[in-house]
């Protein structure tokens, strides 16, 4: 593979928990820890068979994400950790965080962490209210989140984030009675919970608006009229709130959902939002991988989506088939792919869908869209390719252009403004190709 050089992050995808909360639609299960040792067994054996393709790469950032990657026990991820090494080429410094829940760790179990080398650290809090941590049927109470945050500190973790979920309708005053009083608990609520996380000073921070999914607990009750629907007001007046909360507190935001102290960037995330590359591994994980010639304009080469079958046992039983198929794959990750009995699609990604990518995920960045890197990347000016929507966004209020950044990005840049943050969704859907090509 002519890729040599070219970085590759690692997404682990870890589906156990301990219960399914309530709003989730992540690819997670309850009760099949009994199928963590299998499950270790096909994720190394996934990684030997990824190795010899991207061995070359060196890998920046890996995350472990779920799921609670947490209910693995320390020997198991020992040896997860251990083949990471001896497969891909993990920088010296790279970033590897974990995801964990408060309710599943405790101090021997976050200094194992440390001693085998995870260095940064995302306690899913979600809330410092009992009531609204019950409600969600999150496994944890609010003193288990303080508990754990010391630990982790104990442990030497000097990266943490938090994850905090605004505009929980819970306990609030029936749909009929819902007024001022009611948005004013909740607003107070909320105010506590962040107020909490600023007094414990967490590197990084990420606030997410409560969603309804389809097909969770949370949509089933409230279609039955059991508990009440998000108030998209609220959410937007507790966002505002939030952003000028966190911005006294020295809190730098970065994206539409997260701020960090200055430097204290997810650098894994950040490889999503510029549209690079990453492999994931395990069950439901998606990958954006393929052959990026360097030198000369417009030569950004092929890409391929690709993602690994979404069911647990499923995901044991190809990846042993395809381990015991014996593949040489000659180092392309085509032939390899093609091979693989646990992925379930590969979408080629033609230059419009790569372009409108890039677009979308950069603007969720408050550094924006760089014009001369997508120039760079693509061979066309992002004006000559959005230019009419960029036009129709600006006079919206919604999009403006910015010179230089001040974490040293040059040239001109396009981004949302503040306004165009809540109403991201209005911007992108005008980007997207008209039809997947
Ligand atoms: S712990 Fe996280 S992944 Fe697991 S069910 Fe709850 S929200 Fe979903």
């Amino acid at each position: 593979m002519k890729n040599a050089r070219h970085p590759l992050s690692l997404y682990i995808h870890i589906p156990f928990c301990t219960l399914k909360c309530a709003y989730c639609d992540f690819n997670s299960y309850a009760k099949l820890e009994d199928l963590i040792p299998p499950f270790v067994e096909a994720l190394i054996a996934e990684m030997r068979l990824w190795s010899p393709v991207v061995q070359s790469r060196p890998v920046p950032t890996v995350f472990f994400g779920g799921g609670t990657p947490s209910l693995t026990p320390l020997p198991e991820l020992a040896r997860i950790m251990a083949a990471l090494r001896d497969c891909f080429a993990l920088e010296p410094e790279a970033e590897i965080t974990l995801e964990a829940n408060p309710g599943t760790v405790n101090r021997d179990y976050l200094r194992g962490l440390a001693d085998l080398g995870v260095n940064r650290i995302s306690f899913g809090v979600q809330s410092f209210d009992d009531g609204e941590l019950k409600a969600l049927d999150r496994i944890h109470t609010a003193a288990d989140a303080l508990r754990c945050y010391r630990w982790a500190r104990e442990a030497g973790f000097q990266r943490v984030n938090l994850d905090l979920i605004y505009g929980l309708p819970f306990d609030s005053p029936s749909a009929s009675r819902r007024a001022a009083q009611g948005e004013r608990v909740m607003m107070e609520r909320w105010q506590a919970t962040l107020e909490q996380a600023i007094a414990l000073g967490p590197e990084h921070l990420s606030l997410y608006a409560l969603t309804v999914e389809e097909g969770t607990k949370l949509a089933h009750d409230i279609e039955r009229g059991r508990a009440p629907a998000p108030d998209g007001d609220l959410q937007a007046a507790m966002y505002e709130w939030s952003g000028e909360r966190l911005a006294r507190a020295g809190y730098r935001q970065y994206e539409i959902s997260n701020w960090c102290r200055p430097g204290e960037e997810c650098r894994h995330n950040l490889v999503y939002w510029r549209n690079g590359q990453w492999l994931g591994l395990g069950p439901g994980a998606h990958s954006h991988l393929g052959r990026k010639e360097e030198g000369g304009r417009g030569k950004e080469g092929v890409t391929y989506r690709f993602a690994d079958v979404y069911s647990p046992r499923q995901y044991i039983e190809r990846v042993r088939e395809t381990a015991a198929a014996g593949i040489d794959a000659g180092g392309a990750a085509p032939a390899l792919l093609a091979s693989m009995r646990q992925v379930t699609f590969v979408d080629p990604q033609p230059a419009e869908l790569q372009m409108a990518d890039t677009a979308i995920l950069a603007l969720r960045l408050n550094e924006g869209l760089s014009v001369d890197a997508f120039a760079r990347r693509f061979g066309r000016s992002p004006d000559d390719v959005y230019g009419a929507v960029f036009a129709e966004m600006t006079a919206l209020g919604l999009l403006e252009r910015a010179g230089g950044h001040p974490d040293g990005c040059s040239g001109e840049r396009i981004r949302l403004t503040d306004r165009g943050r809540y109403l991201a969704n209005e911007v992108f859907v005008r980007l997207l190709p008209d039809q997947p090509l």
